[in-house]
């Protein structure tokens, strides 16, 4: 692909379209059609309707952010926002099929089907001048309301990284590039626009988001971008949870899970994110191989599973993240026999994690029922094997059971048993039931004296 070394060219090259002059002052470099690789082939239909119309009524109108990023870079693009001068009233008004959503941060959702398209009016910084109605700030910094609207070069510096300032314009076909995103592209580089601190104190979400970006697009994040994030990140604690749930969610499966684990790690976010897993990973060095192999083992094969195209469910993947939590938990509890202690456990982890990030319930019962499978498939004998079998969550639990043997935890070829088990003829399985004989005692390494002792302490 010529056109980014061609842009290099425009950009900094003898045929530069504009003298680089000094930043404040300096308005985007302008790309123009012939030379940059979009095209609106590449745009989606509903996506361009809105751009035109917009167009047509007499506003600006373009395509910003993930959009025109990824389609610089030659990926396919999640979604597409388009950013206008044209205020979310104006923007409702022509658009039947729209709603206005938001009030930290108030858009416009226009909706065709499935596909939703974003439009944002342009945002300008706010200095005070207003009394606080439309832009609000908490005392650490932080932006609790942002709806001064501006002029599309302020809006691109209030966005968050120079990769996500890249501006198509409907009108001509040109990309302006505010913040010399394409420069950024080229060299492959995360970096936060303006003052690094004073960005991330007014929205510490952007450090998560400097993380995801540089494990999905497989970028460095720049020094000077990187570095407050360890001073800062404790700055993530008063998120609200369902944003942080949110952001787990596009962090853990997005298909770069595990690169996104070790950056976090790297950056010492994790922490924030699941501080019961954190903690047990911390407890014991003896532990924490096995802890985090099983980690990122699993994150390993949603990766896989995304990249094949199949589903990830995010209760497994946070029945794999809180399973160390669970354990440590588990082993803290006596006098009560395995399921109900299980479940006791289950309940003291969720109530925990919660403070961090929501789990709607859509999700934490079955992750509770991943981890009940565990306590279930080593008990196979008579037609318990068959009537497992047939259980909803049997397929996530055994694939659970997999990652932690795959991870060095010893559980007598239980793995490889299912599986011979599941497809194995009638006679076969028959047989494998038999071969077992009369009710096997589930192997107990932790706890070994649990189970005697529950019938004489219960009441
Ligand atoms: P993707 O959709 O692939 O995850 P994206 O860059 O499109 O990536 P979105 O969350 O869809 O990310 O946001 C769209 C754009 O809005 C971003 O590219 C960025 O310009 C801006 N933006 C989003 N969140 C923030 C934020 N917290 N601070 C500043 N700008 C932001
Ligand atoms: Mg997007």
């Amino acid at each position: 692909m010529g056109f980014i070394n061609k842009l290099m060219d425009i950009l900094f090259g003898q045929n530069t379209a504009r003298e680089p002059v000094d930043e404040a002052t300096s308005g985007p470099r302008v790309i123009p059609r012939d030379q940059h690789g979009i095209s609106r082939r590449d745009i989606s239909d509903n996506a361009l309707k809105v751009l035109y119309r917009l167009k047509d009524a007499g506003y600006q109108a373009y395509l910003v952010g993930g959009g025109v990023r990824d389609l610089l870079l030659g990926g396919q693009p999640k979604d597409f926002d388009i950013a206008t001068d044209a205020h979310p009233e104006q923007v409702h008004k022509l658009f039947r099929n729209s709603i206005l959503i938001g009030r930290r941060f108030r858009l416009v959702h226009v909706r065709f089907g499935r596909e939703i398209i974003e439009v944002a009016t342009f945002r300008a910084s706010h200095n005070g001048d207003n009394n606080g109605t439309e832009a609000r700030q908490s005392e650490s910094g932080m932006l609790t309301r942002d709806n001064v609207y501006g002029t599309v070069d302020e809006d691109a510096q209030r966005r968050d990284f120079t990769i996500n300032a890249m501006y198509y314009n409907i009108d001509g076909f040109t990309i302006h590039d505010f913040a010399n995103g394409a420069a950024d592209i080229q060299s492959r580089t995360i970096r936060i626009i303006g003052e690094p601190y004073e960005r991330y104190r007014e929205d510490p979400v952007r450090m998560l988001r400097a993380i995801r970006f540089a494990a999905k697009l497989d970028f460095d994040i720049a020094d000077q971008t990187g570095d407050p994030i360890d001073e800062l990140g404790h700055l993530l604690q008063p998120i609200p949870a369902a944003r942080m749930f949110e952001e787990i969610l596009k962090l853990f499966l997005a298909g770069q899970g595990e690169a996104t684990y070790e950056l976090l790690q790297d950056y010492n976010l994790f922490r924030y994110l699941f501080p019961a897993t954190q903690a047990a990973i911390e407890a014991d060095q003896s532990e924490q191989q096995l802890v985090e192999t099983f980690i990122l083992r699993a994150l390993r094969n949603s990766d896989e599973r995304i990249g094949h195209g199949k589903s990830v469910t995010p209760a497994f993947l946070l029945a794999a993240l809180l399973w160390a939590p669970l354990q440590s938990r588990v082993a803290k509890i006596n006098n009560m026999p395995p399921l109900p202690a299980l479940h006791q456990a289950a309940q003291d982890v969720i109530q925990e994690q919660v403070r961090s990030t929501s789990i709607p319930r859509r999700f934490s019962t079955p992750m509770k029922e991943i981890w009940d499978m565990q306590l279930r498939l080593p008990r196979r004998h008579g037609n318990r094997a068959e009537q497992l079998l047939e259980h909803k969550r049997f397929r996530a639990g055994y694939d659970f059971l997999l990652i932690r043997e795959a991870s060095g935890e010893d559980l007598d070829g239980l793995g490889e048993w299912w599986t011979r088990f599941q497809y194995g003829s009638d006679e076969q399985r028959l047989e494998m039931s038999k071969v077992l004989g009369k009710a096997p005692r589930p192997k107990r390494k932790r706890k070994p004296t649990n189970h005697q002792s529950d019938s004489s302490n219960q009441a």
